[in-house]
């Protein structure tokens, strides 16, 4: 039932070129705020054409956590090659989105550093990856999206809330984007996928990234993961009516959980567990995510 990630492979390719995924250099990042991700709006969001904007140095973005480096260090190839020009354009598009997201509100340095290293290109189907940096949420097939970046780096600020995380836990993997930003600024990262061709497009496309600290598990993601808890962070990339109360017994106490809430109206919610049998609930910005379900498909 159960993937692991990262332990076996060749040399790597990361980053990844972003020739690699679309066969071409990557054009001008476009502006397209969107804060709903409904696979409609997502195929809407691919359909636009994006608006070109200009080219906004990065902010200081801080430097990676330990674990970060470590596994970015791992990836790394032993001798720096030359700078190519595909990444080099992949690079500054995705700073500029760091630098987007960053005014949009999100603060963490930690979250920026990591937003700026995950290759967003390279977990879009190539048709799609020109539009890769854009603020929008994306389809990735069998009716699901893969989250926009500003909620993605949103949910995990609000999930480290700045302190180091061991072990982390997201429900819904998706095409595996989120997955690999966590992997970034925690120990240790498990993922639930639910839609079995997701789960092995995560796979197809976190492969060549190398990222030893990911483990990615195919199943119903309501029931948690007790044989890894319990975690410092959960994230659910899937909104249901309420958070499956295993989720909640599987995280550590001081731990925090960070969900969307809702059905056509959804806020986001942060948990924290403060006892054995005592957790507090706190209600955040609104949002819109694809519906958690129960089971597996
Ligand atoms: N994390 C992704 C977002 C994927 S969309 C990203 O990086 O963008 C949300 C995903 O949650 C979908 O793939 C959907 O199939 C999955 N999902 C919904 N209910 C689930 C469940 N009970 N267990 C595991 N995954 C679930």
């Amino acid at each position: 039932m159960s993937d692991q990630h990262g332990k076996a492979g060749k040399r790597s390719n990361f980053p990844l070129p972003l020739s690699s995924v679309t066969g071409a250099p990557a054009k001008a990042p476009g502006y397209a705020p969107a804060r709903v991700a409904t696979p409609q709006t997502a195929t809407q969001n691919a359909a636009r054409t994006a608006v070109q904007a200009p080219y906004t140095p990065p902010r200081q973005t801080g430097t990676p956590s330990k674990a970060h480096t470590s596994a970015l260090q791992r990836a790394q190839p032993a001798v720096a090659a030359p700078p190519r020009p595909d990444l080099l354009v992949s690079d500054a598009i995705r700073q500029a989105m760091v630098a987007r997201v960053a005014r949009q509100g999100v603060q963490d340095r930690v979250v920026l550093a990591a937003l700026g290293t995950v290759p967003r290109h390279a977990f879009i189907e190539p048709a799609l990856s020109a539009q890769a940096y854009i603020d929008a949420s994306l389809p990735i097939g069998h009716n699901q999206t893969i989250s926009q970046p500003y909620i993605v780096a949103r949910m995990i600020e609000v999930m480290r809330n700045g302190a180091q995380l061991n072990r982390v836990l997201e429900i819904g993997t998706g095409c595996g984007y989120q997955a690999a930003v966590l992997a970034c600024v925690a120990q240790d990262v498990y993922s639930i996928e639910r839609i079995k061709p997701l789960h092995e497009l995560a796979k197809t496309n976190l492969r060549p990234l190398r990222i030893a600290n990911l483990r990615l598990h195919y199943g119903d993601g309501m029931l948690g993961l007790p044989q890894a808890a319990p975690f410092d962070g959960i994230i659910l990339a899937a909104a249901g009516l309420e958070v499956p109360q295993a989720l909640l017994e599987q995280l550590n106490i001081g731990g925090r959980l960070v969900a969307p809430v809702g059905a056509r109206v959804q806020h986001l919610q942060l948990i924290t567990r403060v006892g054995k049998s005592e957790w507090t609930r706190d209600t955040l910005e609104d949002c819109h995510f694809v519906p958690l379900r129960p089971g597996t498909a």
